[in-house]
């Protein structure tokens, strides 16, 4: 059994009305995606879905696109550039698959080896946008908003201002800690203000459960102590992996997934600049699987 804040099981929106139907990310596996499709029908006919929001291009957000194939797939400029910088599921099933014992081969095999990403075919976003955008779904007034480079390199929010509802992508974590893929951890801080000035009650988050205001302005608190520490680490010349470990010691709390705080340190390294602080996705999963073990 997974939980919720596992790796790869994320959460995916909906909005209907009208006939109309517009889906905020898919799933990471087709399997996932075809249960995402059977809980749509619930509520209308799947293909209502004529836009498909991708939040960013993490596979565990946007592997199911292909069953979706009527759907116009919108993403920001931002979000749309990084695609090409994303792990795709081949080398994904390869690295959980192989049999290396390094820290980084057995910490991707055991959260990501029970995967099936047989028959995914990435998709790319057709068509982009920059700042804000409304749009109007049956009677829903939905805006997207373009949260700039956080989690990722291009982050977008949906709010649907009538409900008080943001869905926030992985701009939010719940229960566990925020990844940093961007090397952005004040993106990250700015981001959640961001949500907040919506004025927004609900939050859907990446991953987990639902937040209320509290829980957002909480996730934003945390991240800007980590930001503090690990810039003061880097003030003092501290190397990156002892910080880490100074702020999993300090910080960590009871959120799942304290080796994440791997990506938060190194992005505040980056962005104080530090010289020689790993980026790309390979080597971040180094620094986490280093900071788990
Ligand atoms: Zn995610």
């Amino acid at each position: 059994m997974h939980n919720r804040t596992d790796w790869g099981y994320s959460n995916s929106g909906l909005i209907a009305s009208r006939g109309q139907a517009l889906l905020v990310d898919t799933q990471f596996t087709l399997d996932a995606t075809r249960r995402l499709l059977a809980a749509v029908e619930e509520i209308c006919p799947s293909d209502a879905v004529r836009t498909v929001v991708s939040t960013h291009q993490n596979g565990d957000h946007t592997w199911g696109h292909r069953l979706v194939p009527q759907a116009e797939v919108v993403t920001s400029v931002a979000s749309a550039a990084s695609s090409c910088h994303e792990m795709g599921p081949e080398q994904l099933t390869l690295l959980a698959q192989s049999a290396a014992a390094d820290n980084a081969s057995a910490y991707v095999a055991e959260h990501f080896g029970h995967f099936d990403f047989t028959d995914v075919v990435v998709v790319p976003p057709t068509r982009t946008f920059e700042g804000r955008e409304e749009r109007q779904v049956g009677d829903a007034v939905v805006e997207l908003i373009d949260l700039g480079a956080g989690h990722s390199a291009g982050d977008v929010a949906v709010h649907v201002p009538d409900e008080r509802v943001v869905f926030a992508g992985d701009a939010l974590f719940s229960g566990a800690h925020m990844v940093v893929w961007s090397g952005s951890l004040s993106g990250c801080i700015r981001a959640c203000q961001v949500l907040l000035d919506t004025g927004a009650e609900v939050f859907v988050p990446g991953h987990g459960a639902l937040l209320d205001r509290a829980g957002v302005a909480a996730i934003q608190g945390r991240l800007s102590d980590v930001a503090e520490a690990a810039g003061a680490y880097a003030q003092r010349g501290v190397p990156l992996a002892n910080a880490a470990r100074l702020i999993k010691a300090s910080h960590a709390g009871t959120w799942a997934h304290p080796e994440r705080l791997f990506t938060q340190a190194a992005a505040a390294y980056i962005e104080a600049g530090v010289p020689g602080v790993p980026s790309g996705t390979l080597a971040l999963v180094e620094g986490m699987a280093a900071l788990a073990g």
